[in-house]
C-alpha cells in the first residue's frame, strides 16, 4: 500500500445525540495514536455533528457529512450546504452514496455540482460508485463504474482530483452481509484507476485513494486491504460499534 489508508464510519440515519457521543468518544479513545497510520473519518448523522466535533476536536480524527446540498444557502427546505458543514468543523463529505441514488433520485448531474460545491469550500468528498446486483448479472459492472466516475468528475480539474477519494461500492454489497471478494474489488479498483490515469495523469491515478465498501466488517477486512488498489473502507454497519470499528482500522496497520 502506497497511498495512507483511510477508514471512513459512514453512521447513516442511526444516533441518537448521546449515542453518537458515546460512539465518538469511544472510537477516540481507542483510536488516538493510530491517526499517523491511519486517516479516520467519522460521518455521524446532521444532528450529531456539532457534538461529535466538540469530542474530537484534540484528536487527528476526522469529521465528514454524509451528503450536502451543491447551493451555498437559500430556499432549499430541508438542506444542508458546505458552508454549514465547514462551519460544524467538516472536512471530509460522503457524496452519491447508492442510498441517495436509489431512494432520493440522485443523479450523475447533483453529485457532480455536489463535488464541486464541497471542493470550492474546501472539503473533500468520497465519491461513492459501483453497479447493483442486476447490473452485475448483465455484466455491466465497468460500464455502470465508467459512468458514475467519469459523471462525478465532468470539469474537475486534476488539482482538486487530488482532494477526491472515490470509494467503490457495490451496491448488492451494502448492508447485506455478503462483501465482494477481494479479487471481485480490486479488479474494479484497478479498473478505476485506469480511468483516472488516463482522465488526469500518472500522478493523480497513484495519489488518490479508492476505498472499498459494503458489509466491511473485521472478520473478512485483512484479505480487502491486502489488495493493491484499496487503501482503506467506507464502512457502515460495522462503523455503529466501537470494538468493531475499532478493529478495521488496526487491520490498516502492518
Ligand atoms: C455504506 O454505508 O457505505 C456501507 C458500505 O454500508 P455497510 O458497511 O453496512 O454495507
Amino acid at each position: 500500500m502506497i497511498r495512507k489508508p483511510l477508514i471512513a464510519g459512514n453512521w447513516k440515519m442511526n444516533k441518537t445525540i448521546s449515542e453518537a457521543l458515546e460512539l465518538a468518544n469511544g472510537i477516540k479513545r481507542s483510536c488516538l495514536d493510530l491517526t499517523e497510520s491511519v486517516d479516520i473519518v467519522l460521518c455521524p448523522p446532521f444532528t450529531a455533528l456539532s457534538e461529535v466535533a466538540e469530542v474530537l476536536t484534540d484528536s487527528d480524527i476526522k469529521l465528514g457529512a454524509q451528503d450536502m446540498h451543491w447551493q451555498e444557502s437559500g430556499a432549499y427546505t430541508g438542506e444542508i450546504s458546505a458552508v454549514m458543514l465547514k462551519d460544524l468543523g467538516c472536512s471530509f463529505v460522503i457524496i452519491g452514496h447508492s442510498e441517495r441514488r436509489q431512494y432520493f433520485g440522485e443523479t450523475n448531474e447533483a453529485v457532480n455540482k455536489k463535488i464541486k460545491a464541497a471542493l470550492k469550500l474546501d472539503l473533500s468528498p468520497i465519491v461513492c460508485v459501483g453497479e447493483t446486483l442486476q447490473e452485475r448479472q448483465k455484466d455491466k459492472t465497468f460500464d455502470v463504474v465508467r459512468n458514475h466516475t467519469e459523471g462525478a468528475l465532468v470539469d474537475i480539474d486534476a488539482k482538486d482530483m487530488l482532494k477526491v477519494t472515490v470509494a467503490y461500492e457495490p451496491v448488492w454489497a451494502i448492508g447485506t452481509g455478503v462483501n465482494a471478494k477481494p479479487e471481485q474489488a480490486e479488479v474494479v479498483q484497478e479498473f478505476i484507476r485506469d480511468l483516472i490515469e488516463k482522465r488526469y495523469n500518472r500522478e493523480v491515478s497513484e495519489t488518490i485513494r479508492i476505498l472499498y465498501g459494503g458489509s466491511i466488517k473485521p472478520e473478512n477486512f485483512k484479505d480487502l486491504i491486502a489488495q493493491q488498489d484499496l487503501d482503506g473502507g467506507l464502512v457502515g454497519g460495522a462503523s455503529l460499534e466501537i470494538d468493531s470499528f475499532v478493529k478495521i482500522v488496526k487491520l490498516c496497520i502492518p
